[in-house]
């Protein structure tokens, strides 16, 4: 096995960490403070083609390989959690999902749109009273002459309310469960979709959340990606790519609390010599590094089989549990190492312990990969039962 990066690699790892600490660190205190989405920062991201970086050049995308795509994701989610967000969701949610079951029409139509930024998407999988029971969709697409119309609600929609085109999943035929799945491309300004922010979240205050309504939104047989009853395999495909830029995002926060927290240690004195010449501290330290350094191989393995075209749902499952919750807890260890400078924002370690909450919840909450682990090793599927294993779409 192999751990060196290529030339190419290391390239685009130290241009995403420049471009990083030179547009985004500095940006992502204020647009937090602000609650603000920060669209010029959005465009900046494009413009360095992050937001199509594992889409084929033929598209308008980088053409990188998963690996690489990987480190520019680390990168920028040290950075901002917010921006890394619009990275997932963009590359990983919305375009990986439309190269892979899209027509030829429709990657034509919204990859190059997609991935240079013109166009945000999101992902509209979530509702009221459908979360980790993703299968079970209340939204409802009913068949008319023309179409399709539909009815329903979202939830927690990331970049919900400046995103063009908004995947939406929604049930064709109750009786059917996961077999009765569609996915619809709704162009946000079609009337009946209807986004409202969502404030007060705990972190993430720079991303863009939203409610949507879907009153009467009606779509051609065109706006459908993949086919009628397909619809779960596009959201299960989909989030394999979205879990493995969570994960990645993670390494990148767990990779800022060790710098930050060493780089604090050695400056701050106390008992007339560094803390971080204590015993206790350099625990705190070492234990950082360790998921570090962890979460970042199991990410890259993840990586590595996605590029090879092998299954991966499992590995990249492992690195999504792994990574989120060592970021959790390299935050929380950080915030002790900074003492009282570690809870306001002046440090970035507050944020990134706000910030990166939520990632044991979304794109499947960590109960939820134990069990895509668990039906790995045992073959019995705790959240889908009449599937044999996960879906390996
Ligand atoms: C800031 C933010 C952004 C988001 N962005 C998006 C987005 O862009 N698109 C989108 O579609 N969704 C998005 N989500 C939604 C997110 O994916 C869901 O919150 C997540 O899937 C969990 O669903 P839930 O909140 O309904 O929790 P629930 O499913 O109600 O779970 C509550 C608790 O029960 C546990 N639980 C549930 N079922 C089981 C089970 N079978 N076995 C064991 N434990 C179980 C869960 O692990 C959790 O601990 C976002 C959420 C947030 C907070």
């Amino acid at each position: 096995m192999d751990f060196d990066l290529t030339d190419e690699q290391k390239l685009v790892r130290e241009t995403a960490r420049a471009f990083t600490d030179n547009e985004i660190v500095d940006r992502a205190r204020d647009n937090a403070r602000a609650e603000r989405f920060d669209v010029d920062l959005v465009r900046k991201i494009a413009d360095q083609g992050y937001l199509g970086a594992i889409v084929p050049r033929e598209y308008g995308g980088a053409g990188l390989d998963h690996l690489t795509y990987g480190l520019i994701v680390e990168e920028i989610g040290r950075g901002d959690s917010a921006m890394r967000t619009v990275i997932s969701v963009q590359t990983s949610l919305v375009c990986s999902a439309i190269l892979r079951w899209g027509t030829e029409e429709q990657k034509a139509h919204y990859l190059p749109r997609l991935c240079s930024g013109e166009w945000l998407g999101c992902f509209g999988l979530t509702e009221p009273d459908t979360g980790s029971d993703a299968a079970n969709q209340r939204t409802r697409a009913r068949r008319t002459d023309s179409g399709w119309v539909i009815n329903g609600a979202k939830m927690w929609i990331s970049m919900g309310n400046h995103a063009q085109v908004a995947l939406v999943f929604a049930q064709t035929d109750p009786e059917l469960k996961h077999r009765g799945l569609a996915c619809f491309l709704v162009d946000t300004d079609q009337p009946g979709y209807q986004p409202q922010e969502i404030h007060h979240k705990m972190g993430l205050h720079a991303s863009d959340t939203a409610s949507i309504g879907l009153d009467d939104v009606e779509v051609t047989d065109d706006q459908m990606l993949g086919e009628v009853g397909e619809g779960f395999k596009v959201a299960m495909s989909a989030l394999d790519s979205g879990r493995f830029s969570v994960a990645a995002g993670c390494v990148g926060i767990c990779q800022g609390c060790v710098e930050e927290s060493v780089r604090y240690a050695t400056e701050r004195r106390q008992f007339d010599r560094p803390i971080a010449s204590f015993q206790l501290v350099q625990a705190m330290l070492a234990e950082m590094k360790v998921k570090t350094d962890a979460a970042r191989m199991l990410v890259w393995r993840a990586g590595f089989l996605k590029d090879a075209g092998r299954p991966n749902t499992l590995e990249t499952s492992v690195a999504k549990l792994y990574a989120t919750e060592s970021a959790v807890e390299c935050a929380n260890t950080a915030i002790q190492v900074h003492g009282g400078a570690g809870y306001v924002d002046d440090h970035p370690v507050e944020r990134w312990f706000r910030d990166v909450r939520v990632t044991t919840l979304y794109e499947g909450t960590s109960q939820i990969q134990k069990l895509i682990i668990g039906c790995a090793l045992t073959g019995i599927n705790a959240l889908v039962p009449d599937l044999p294993e996960p879906v390996r779409a």
